[in-house]
């Protein structure tokens, strides 16, 4: 358990700011039931080749085991709601403090929370993207998930052809996929997440590993341009080296303790935010 000190000492570092950045990962995610595959038991460890090569490579390999292995992940995401961590960002953002949240997450949760700043750099699931003239629509959930049910209790094992050919259609007449970043594909909203990297007086690190770039990137960006690094992480990662306060634990217990005290520093008037 953090103590009382370490978050009136977060509380106060963040009381000072003006312009919070968020860079959440897989963690957070977690938190809301959605397997982290890097984890003990998670994917990865049955799937080696999943690592390095992500779930694409894993059905590749394993073609017959793909439908099990997908609608495991599709139940995962169907469950999950948003945790008292993607509410304490949101809860931020109306006192003033954060602008913005950089997500590695693709599962939608910071939105459905209500953060109205969110760049997703592996992507949205939620959003289809069509091949042909590049439209980007978001689905509601029921329909998204039924779609994705159909299509996989048709498949017996992975083709990639026999997925293309059950793509659901954009009035163009091309074929629409999942706009989540699959491994080796470019990262999304790059540019908009170095630019609140550099702007930011303040990044909070959240259940991010730290390993997967250029996200891994972003809190040495910031640090650069000035600001200072919280990191709340389950266990030490690659980037608690170089963090200002390195908070040990959930991001769902620690960050609304955090928001806690800063109403009390914010209604003793000590350093009031401009909003
Ligand atoms: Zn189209």
């Amino acid at each position: 358990m953090i103590s009382h000190e370490m978050i009136d000492k977060a509380a106060r570092l963040i009381s000072g700011c003006k312009r919070v950045t968020a860079l959440s990962g897989a963690g957070v995610s977690a938190e809301s039931g959605i397997s982290t595959y890097r984890d003990a038991g998670g994917l990865w460890d049955r799937y080696p080749e999943g690592s390095s090569g992500g779930i694409l490579a894993v059905m590749t390999n394993h073609p017959e085991d793909a439908p099990q292995i997908l609608m495991g992940f599709l139940e995962g995401i169907k469950k999950a709601k948003p945790n008292p961590g993607h509410r304490a960002l949101v809860d931020l953002e109306e006192m003033g403090y954060l602008r913005a949240v950089i997500t590695q997450n693709v599962d939608n949760l910071h939105r459905e929370a209500g953060s109205s700043q969110v760049f997703e750099m592996h992507g949205n699931l939620y959003r289809l993207r069509c091949l042909k003239c590049n439209k980007k629509e978001i689905m509601g959930r029921e329909p998204y998930f039924k779609m994705l049910e159909e299509l996989i209790n048709k498949m017996t094992r992975f083709s990639l052809e026999e997925i293309a050919s059950n793509l659901p259609s954009c009035s163009c007449g091309g074929s629409a996929r999942p706009d989540a970043v699959a491994f080796g594909e470019p990262v999304q909203d790059l540019p908009e997440a170095m630019a609140e990297a550099k702007a930011c007086d303040l990044m909070l690190i959240l259940g991010t590993s730290g390993v997967v770039y250029p996200a891994a990137s972003l809190p040495g960006v910031a640090q650069s341009g000035g600001a200072k690094l919280i990191e709340i992480n389950p266990q030490q990662s690659a980037l608690t080296g170089r963090c200002d306060l390195f908070l040990e634990g959930k991001t769902g217990e620690i960050l609304p303790r955090i928001v806690s005290s800063l109403r009390e520093i914010q209604g003793k008037n000590i350093i009031p935010p401009e909003s």
